[in-house]
């Protein structure tokens, strides 16, 4: 599984070896998604860790006890209601049955809580109306 987390350094804690940490202790694999640290002390960093769901948890206990503060950025898929036409492209595409057409009004209804964040829909919509956002 992949999972990203904003890190926030403070007190000078980014000079640490953190991600060399996440990988030897807990055979993590660590991508950097976006860097903002001051002059090498403070600031924040998105990762993204892939591993198995245990060993991410022991990742993120880890770094919070060890002074680091860690706050989950989650994945939702979103799209511009206002110029769907309602052909149906995404419905096709969708594996969880987050997006429908059917009567009374045979426009799309899209139900958040099934969708899957799978982004199948991101190409299928021809007038590109799905996007991706992360909310923490
Ligand atoms: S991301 Fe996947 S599951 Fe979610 S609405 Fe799009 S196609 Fe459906
Ligand atoms: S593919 Fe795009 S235009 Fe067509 S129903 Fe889905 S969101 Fe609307």
């Amino acid at each position: 599984m992949t999972k990203k987390v904003v890190i926030t350094f403070s007190d000078g804690s980014a000079s640490r070896p953190l991600i060399y940490e996440l990988i030897k202790k807990f055979d993590i694999m660590v991508s950097i998604i976006k860097a903002d640290i001051d002059g090498g002390r403070n600031g924040k960093l998105v990762l993204e860790l892939d591993s198995d769901s245990e060993h991410i948890r022991q990742a993120i206990d880890f770094m919070q006890t060890s002074g680091v503060d860690v706050t989950p950025l989650e994945k939702k898929i979103s799209y511009d209601d206002s110029k769907c036409v309602s052909c149906g492209a995404c419905t096709s595409a969708c594996p969880s049955g987050a997006l429908s057409i059917g009567a009374p009004d045979w426009k799309l209804r899209f139900q958040p809580d099934k969708c899957v964040v799978c982004k199948l829909c991101i190409t299928a919509c021809p007038l590109k109306l799905f996007h991706i956002e992360f909310a923490d």
